[in-house]
């Protein structure tokens, strides 16, 4: 049993502070006019879970009525030759461009998962053969990412070498390193760690696993939309990452992939489908693969869970992932600070890095009472989210959270708790 701090007059005041403090960034932040773009709904009064599912941009209602009215309603099966075939591709230049990619190596398409294993199969099977039969992950991985490669393991006779990795931290370049070797076919990790929101060296591992003569898959999920990333320049094989947390796509809005140029007409995924085919519409006997990223794609493209997407794009385009990044830094920064004053003194941990630089734009408490916790937050408005055993997830998207917001959400959090353990 943890015996709450005592409240003392000088912390009181702190706590007070707090509220001004974040009043004065709040009215410094140069993206703040971007927060009132989001539909922000009167009963939730703090919305920390922007990482799980960002909240949507206010113009969507005008934009899916001009959807539904003209592009579907009007222009109907002509939708396809007027721009539906080209935009998975056109949408995956653009965020191509949001992580650092030249043209024609991104498109959109599928969910996360099946992105996943298309390139993770594709990436393996390209080494049959070679003697490269193992797959690195880490321990802590997303759950789909371990199933993905486990299931291809099994279909493929490879083997999982797990990297066991701190929870409160994330995978590090010498762990990569003292396992990468000749056996490996594929190093498949995540760019910031969905729970610990800890930042991979992508550039330093994916040499490492160049330098062993493996093929390297990044999980974009909790990067893409909001850390300056540079796929070409780094050198990165293969990538997918989710629409629907800071890409603000919407629920279960489809994925993007991305494959490095050289290597496409050298990789085969498999779920070939006529989409994919050299020809879609020569109705031919045997697939031949399109000789382009196109082979990756299997049927028909998603078109009406892009509208969503698409308008986000257009606004970190305008933005900029790097004032994007900015603001992340200070607002994780600041929900430190708060919960440092809050939390902490409850008997709660940080399991994330401490250095604003070194984490992602989420931050994980742990606490035994979190799940209890998490509930009473929910009714009140307050929405962080829980990942067991004890964590609660304090997810901040730059461009629809307010310092205000985060410093109410802590606030929460902190008597929510106090009342958990009296
Ligand atoms: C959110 C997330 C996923 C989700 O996969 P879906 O197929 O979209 O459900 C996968 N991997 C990571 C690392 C994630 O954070």
């Amino acid at each position: 049993m943890t015996i709450p701090a005592p409240r003392t007059a000088t912390h009181d005041a702190a706590v007070q502070e707090l509220a001004a403090t974040a009043a004065a960034l709040d009215a410094a932040d140069p993206l703040a006019a971007h927060t009132s773009a989001f539909v922000r709904d009167g009963d939730v009064v703090s919305y920390l879970d922007g990482n799980s599912l960002g909240r949507p941009l206010a113009a969507l209602e005008e934009r899916f009525a001009r959807f539904i009215g003209h592009d579907w309603g009007n222009r109907l099966i002509r939708g396809w030759d007027e721009g539906w075939m080209r935009r998975p591709f056109d949408l995956g230049d653009r965020i191509g461009a949001l992580v650092g990619a030249a043209a024609g190596q991104a498109f959109v398409g599928d969910s996360t998962t099946v992105l996943l294993y298309k390139l993770v199969r594709a990436a393996v099977d390209a080494q049959a053969g070679s003697g490269r039969t193992e797959i690195v992950i880490d321990d802590d991985s997303f759950p789909t990412d371990r199933f993905v490669a486990e299931g291809v393991a099994a279909e493929r006779g490879l083997t999982l070498r797990w990297i066991e990795v701190d929870r409160a931290g994330g995978v590090s370049l010498e762990q990569v390193e003292a396992v990468v070797g000749e056996r490996t076919a594929l190093v498949l990790l995540s760019h910031v760690a969905y729970r610990s929101g800890h930042v991979a060296d992508v550039e330093g591992i994916t040499r490492a696993a160049h330098d062993a003569g493996a093929l390297v898959l990044w999980d974009l999920c909790h990067s893409a939309g909001v850390i300056p990333t540079q796929l070409d320049a780094w050198g990165v094989d293969l990538a997918a990452g989710c629409t629907y947390k800071y890409l603000n796509g919407g629920p279960g809005s489809p994925a993007f992939a991305y494959v490095r140029h050289d290597l496409q007409a050298r990789l085969a995924q498999p779920i070939q489908g006529w989409m994919g085919a050299a020809d879609v519409f020569a109705m031919a006997a045997a697939f031949e693969p399109a000789p382009d990223l196109r082979r990756f794609v299997s049927g028909t493209p998603p078109v009406l869970a892009t509208v969503a997407l698409e308008a986000m794009v257009e606004l970190l385009e305008q933005v900029g992932v790097d004032a994007v990044r900015e603001k992340s830094v200070a607002l994780t920064g600041f929900a430190e600070e708060a919960l440092a004053l809050q939390v902490l003194p409850l008997g709660a941990r940080l399991a994330s890095p401490s250095a604003g630089r070194e984490r992602g734009s989420h931050l994980t408490v742990t606490h035994p009472a979190f799940r209890e916790v998490t509930e009473r937050l929910w009714a009140r408005g307050v929405i962080p989210d829980f990942r067991g055993p004890d964590g609660i997830r304090v997810g901040l998207s730059p461009l629809s959270t307010t310092f205000t917001e985060v410093e109410i959400g802590v606030a929460a959090i902190g008597q929510e708790l106090r009342r958990a353990i009296r």
